[in-house]
């Protein structure tokens, strides 16, 4: 990790010196252990701030579509690089305003499970080898990293960054575990059940919409839910809105989500999302054979038309 991260701050100080950008986007250590915070650098003098580490879990390319007009470092993982990809191919973001400083990402760290399995204050985290120490007033503990990393790594199939300008780090092994077993298991479940799970999850909805801020892919001017000419739901707690809000964030995503899971981290309420963005991205795959950041060239299948399309939906 400490190499890597030298070798980012390496990278980052000739980038910025050689004026070939204006701003990188990176990660420094935040105010509390277990965290790292979105950093914006502009200033070599400051390039010791960035960090890297198993708890830089945001996905930094949702900044790109809000510093257009820069040219912008970006330390990537793979779900942030599938997510430039994305957004590339929606033309939301200029290739030539970017360069990407590829990074394979063993996974990031689930901080709320550990802070919840951990008896007493965590003062202090880091990674050293394949464990995280984390330390208290009174204790010191040492956890297995890869059972504690968040879901979403863990059916992640895309952890090397797949287009890049420089890569930092040996590419490693991709070794998911299967994809869409969390949506498989839900399938399994009566309507009955799956619609108390659905509406008892966004029960706990307080409509924050940090799970629309955190999303590369949310990044309309202004979101359905903020109009007011044509309104399209009330602002309250109404249950109805409430999963009316859920349900089309969701289906906004279709063929487009990459799968990040930042969304769901980033919910103050601890409310399962994934399961609905994955059961679309599994169906958009199977239907139309398509995955969103993989490829720059097809068009979201949402985006075209075919004449001959059969439309077996309707017969
Ligand atoms: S989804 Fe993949 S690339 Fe993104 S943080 Fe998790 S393991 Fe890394
Ligand atoms: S909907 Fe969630 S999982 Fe999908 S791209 Fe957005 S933040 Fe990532
Ligand atoms: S982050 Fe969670 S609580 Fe906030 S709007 Fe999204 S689902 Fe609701």
């Amino acid at each position: 990790m400490e190499e890597i991260q030298n070798k980012i701050r390496r990278e980052v100080v000739q980038l910025l010196s050689e004026g070939q950008v204006d701003v990188v986007i990176g990660f420094e250590q935040g105010s509390l252990p277990l965290r790292a915070t979105p950093f914006f650098l502009r200033d070599i003098a400051d390039a010791n701030r960035l960090v890297w580490s198993p708890f830089c879990e945001n996905n930094l390319a949702t900044y790109l579509t809000k510093i257009q007009g820069k040219r912008v470092g970006l330390i990537a993982k793979g779900c942030d690089v599938r997510s430039v990809v994305a957004l590339l191919v929606e033309k939301q973001i200029h290739r030539d305003h970017i360069v990407i400083i590829g990074v394979p990402c063993q996974g990031m760290v689930d901080r709320r499970r550990i802070e919840r399995e951990v008896d007493g204050e965590i003062l202090k985290a880091h990674q050293e080898g394949e464990e995280i120490i984390v330390e208290g007033r009174d204790f010191r503990k040492s956890l297995p990293r890869k059972e504690y990393i968040y879901p979403s790594c863990k059916r992640c199939e895309h952890r090397n960054p797949l287009i890049y300008d420089t890569l930092i780090g040996e590419k490693l092994v991709e070794e998911a575990e299967r994809a869409y077993h969390e949506v498989e298991a839900f399938e399994k479940l009566s309507p009955d059940k799956r619609w108390s799970h659905f509406s008892e999850e966004t029960s706990r909805c307080i409509r924050c919409y940090a799970c629309r801020q955190a999303c590369p892919m949310c990044y309309c001017a202004e979101c359905f839910v903020d109009s007011s000419f044509p309104k399209w739901i009330e602002k309250g707690l109404d249950p109805s809105d409430v999963q009316f809000w859920n349900i089309v964030r969701a289906y906004h995503q279709t063929g487009r989500c990459v799968g990040c899971g930042a969304c769901e981290r980033a919910c103050p309420m601890e409310i399962d999302l994934v399961y609905l963005t994955q059961k679309i991205n599994r169906d958009v795959k199977e239907l139309f054979g398509f995955e969103a950041g993989l490829d720059l060239d097809p068009p979201p299948p949402l985006s075209t038309y075919r004449v001959d399309d059969e439309q077996e939906f309707i017969k």
